[in-house]
């Protein structure tokens, strides 16, 4: 209805002071206000927020979010008082009097969004007094909680299956950055009992080229790599501690300014060599996978996967941390089946449950396939996400595609003897 096509639009540019949407945010601005159980998937600061708090907002009356953090909770809550929408938390980090008086307001119906954690909003208590109201929307952040695939799995997410049930006809909203199959469709089922319209987007960072070499000589490739970028910041992820201490005393031995990072260094050095990377010009980073949750350094120009990763997602994770200023950067990664096979014989080895073990190794095949990819690497990866993409031109492959065999007149060839 256009009423609503106009409510959305108003909204957009009034309260968030934004001139259009991000890619993705419309389609699943559109789905929730259609009443349609919706799970979006985009990166971390694709602008999730918006997608839940802007139908809220043209919804009316209270909507509740779920989030796990206090942290998170008083960001997004100060960042909405600054543009003048009436949100309020309620959790364990204030004080009863305060927590009181903002629920006096949300009787009162001076509260548009309210956040609460899943264990507070799924006391008997809280849904009866929200059962008289008549909610917008409930949205819960951080869906991927509620996945055990997931290393953020929490036991209080699970409850949150209950909703559907609690509030039945009201619109439920999920909001996830973890993309993957296993844990998207974990959300679904234990979320949205099976039914949602899943929409995955955002994900493409196209200033990032993307490249796989054969791994042949690691100490030598990594070096002559880093030596043709002089000057330039750069992460060189390595799988091993010791092999982190090897190739950083390399580099240094060779006159490039390289730190080492990994969990067996003390929490002092450690500190300290981030510090050194984050501050100073061209610092060379050689880190375990420890090494980047967090850090905000916009001009990364590379990332080096020495050694592969053992999923996409972790992949995706680690080459998002170059270019953040939108400027060219590189991707490089380099592969040999030798590395695959080693994470292959540690699954075998883990002493995990066996449907825990058939996902880890489809992620290890998926990593394969990326790495032997004969199309658009670009495409191939973010498929894997669920977000389709056209051929790149900023990857290997597209831009030096492979020769193929025509296979079908060989075989007429082979036929016609
Ligand atoms: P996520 O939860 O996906 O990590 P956020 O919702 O925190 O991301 O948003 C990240 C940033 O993007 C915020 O600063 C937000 O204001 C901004 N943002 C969101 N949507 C838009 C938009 N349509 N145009 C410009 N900036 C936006
Ligand atoms: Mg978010
Ligand atoms: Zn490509």
């Amino acid at each position: 209805p256009p009423h609503i096509e106009e409510a959305k639009r108003a909204r957009l540019a009034e309260v968030f002071g934004f001139d259009r949407f991000r890619p993705g945010q419309q389609e699943v601005v559109d789905s929730i206000l259609a009443g349609v159980p919706t799970l979006a998937v985009m990166p971390t600061g694709a602008g999730k927020s918006l997608c839940y708090q802007l139908p809220a907002l043209v919804k009316g009356g209270l909507s509740i979010v779920v989030s796990p953090l206090i942290a998170l909770m008083d960001d997004q809550v100060n960042a909405l008082k600054l543009q003048g929408v009436a949100a309020e938390a309620i959790h364990s980090g204030k004080s009863r009097e305060d927590n009181v008086a903002i629920w006096r307001r949300v009787a009162a119906g001076e509260v548009r969004l309210l956040y609460l954690a899943p264990e507070r909003l799924l006391t008997e208590r809280m849904l009866a007094a929200l059962s008289r109201f008549s909610l917008g929307l409930v949205a819960v952040d951080e869906a991927h909680c509620i996945s055990q695939w997931g290393h953020s799995f929490r036991n209080e997410y699970l409850g949150l299956g209950r909703l559907r049930e609690i509030f039945p006809g009201l619109p439920l909203v999920a909001m996830t950055a973890t993309a993957d199959r296993a844990t998207r469709d974990d959300i679904v089922e234990r979320l949205f009992g099976g039914q949602a319209r899943v929409f995955v987007s955002g994900f493409d960072r196209p200033n990032i080229f993307i490249a796989v070499e054969d791994k042949k000589d690691p100490a030598r490739q990594i070096e002559s790599y880093v030596r043709a970028r002089p000057g330039m910041a750069g992460i060189i992820y390595r799988i091993s501690r010791k092999k982190v201490d090897e190739t950083a005393e390399r580099l240094s031995a060779s006159g490039i300014r390289a730190l080492p990072y990994h969990a067996g260094m003390s929490a002092e050095a450690r500190a300290a060599n981030q510090e050194t990377f984050l501050a100073e010009d061209g610092v060379v980073m050689v880190a375990t996978v420890a090494f980047g949750m967090g850090i905000d350094k916009s001009d990364v120009r590379y990332v080096l996967h020495a050694d592969a990763p053992g999923t996409l997602e972790s992949y995706y994770q680690e080459i998002g941390r170059a270019g953040r200023d939108g400027q060219p950067a590189e991707a490089l990664l380099l592969y040999s089946a030798g590395d695959i096979a080693t994470r292959r014989r540690f699954l075998d080895e883990e002493p995990s449950p066996p449907e825990r073990k058939m996902v880890e190794a489809r992620r290890l095949d998926a990593m394969v396939g990326f790495c032997e990819a004969v199309t658009c690497r670009r495409a191939v990866l973010l498929g894997y996400f669920g977000e389709r993409a056209k051929a790149c031109g900023a990857c290997d492959v597209c831009r030096d595609p492979p020769k193929v065999v025509d296979a079908s007149a060989e075989a007429q060839l082979v036929l016609r003897l």
